[in-house]
């Protein structure tokens, strides 16, 4: 099989490829490296069954040749990370949507399988039914929150990918990713894990927003990447949506505390006031709790994870140090 995954360089883009070329297939990456890193595949470059274009998803005529040269489409290329949406609002919605159109319609040109990454920004805030299912009803903010527009962007790029099932039959299937983490990921952009754990081994404050009450589950990487691969491989998950998570649940509070123990730092637990953070300009709000209902994908592929945060966190802070 030959697999196309776009935003290839980033984070799960990299883990993905490097399993699906240890499986025997080939793999094309694209990438523009907007929030990714050539450094992320530079273990993939070389391989003779993989190959790497730096390049846009907007890019229509690039787009097409590669779709037509592969068997099965991951579209990954997505502006994310709570920082880079708020400094870049027009290109995340350009990006996301605009995007993610050009990706659905070439590969229904050609009829090729399309996973495609939404969010669990999907449900926006706690609403009363929380662990949320896939139908579960989302709660967002106003559009003058520029949190809300990355939610909003997916949601009509779920809402695209599903019209084409039905209307066109292009196997599509969508999945809702609960806060992955892993080597390779970056913290410049958001993402907590990686943010304290830099800051604990550098000895610096570690960064809690707020009182640390707000709480995560955490999906390690390779547990994604089954979940990802399994509901690409199975034709009952065409026109479907998928939770994509795990249930080991933090506090961002005790993350904080796990941290610096298991990295022996000497950093001080900063508590910064919302006031102080992204959400000085009214352009950002916090949720406070997200957590998966998974009985979907487990009840069609069997997926059950199975790297808890104490083994994640050991695993990401052994790479952190290589
Ligand atoms: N967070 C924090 N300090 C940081 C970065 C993030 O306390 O330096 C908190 C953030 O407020 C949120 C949680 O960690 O409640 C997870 O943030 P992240 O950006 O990783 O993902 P989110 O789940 O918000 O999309």
């Amino acid at each position: 099989m030959k697999v196309l995954i776009t935003g290839g360089a980033g984070f799960i883009g990299s883990h993905l490829a490097t399993r699906h070329l240890s499986l025997g297939d080939d793999v094309a990456i694209i990438d523009n490296l907007s929030t990714s890193a050539m450094e992320n595949i530079q273990h993939l470059v070389e391989h003779p069954r993989c190959s790497c274009l730096v390049d846009d998803i907007l890019n229509v005529e690039v787009m097409r040749g590669l779709i037509s040269e592969c068997d099965l489409i991951y579209h990954l290329a997505a502006a994310v990370g709570v920082e880079y949406v708020l400094e870049n609002p027009l290109k995340t919605l350009t990006t996301n949507i605009r995007g993610t159109e050009i990706i659905l319609e070439l590969a229904n040109e050609q009829k090729k399988r399309v996973v495609l990454a939404s969010t669990s920004e999907i449900y926006g805030k706690k609403n009363g039914n929380v662990p949320f299912r896939e139908d579960s009803d989302r709660l967002l903010g106003p559009t003058t929150v520029v949190r809300w527009s990355y939610s909003t962007t997916k949601a009509v790029d779920e809402l695209l990918a599903l019209a084409y099932w039905r209307e066109k039959r292009l196997p599509t299937v969508i999945v809702r990713p609960f806060n992955v983490i892993g080597p390779r990921q970056t913290g410049r952009y958001g993402m907590v894990v990686p943010r304290f754990i830099k800051q604990a081994m550098l000895g610096d404050d570690i960064t809690v927003y707020d009182d640390g009450e707000q709480r995560r589950c955490f999906t390690y990487i390779d547990d994604a990447v089954d979940g990802l691969i399994a509901l690409a491989s199975s034709d009952r998950a065409f026109g479907d949506v998928f939770n994509l998570g795990s249930n080991f649940e933090s506090s961002i509070k005790d993350l904080a505390h796990k941290i610096k123990a298991m990295t022996g730092s000497d950093s001080e637990i900063a508590f910064i006031p919302f006031s102080q953070t992204l959400s000085r300009n009214g352009l950002y709000e916090d949720l406070v709790y997200r957590a998966p209902d998974l009985q979907k994908i487990r009840d069609l592929v069997g997926y059950d994870p199975k790297v808890d945060l104490d083994e994640a966190l050991r695993r990401i802070i052994e790479d952190f140090k290589r």
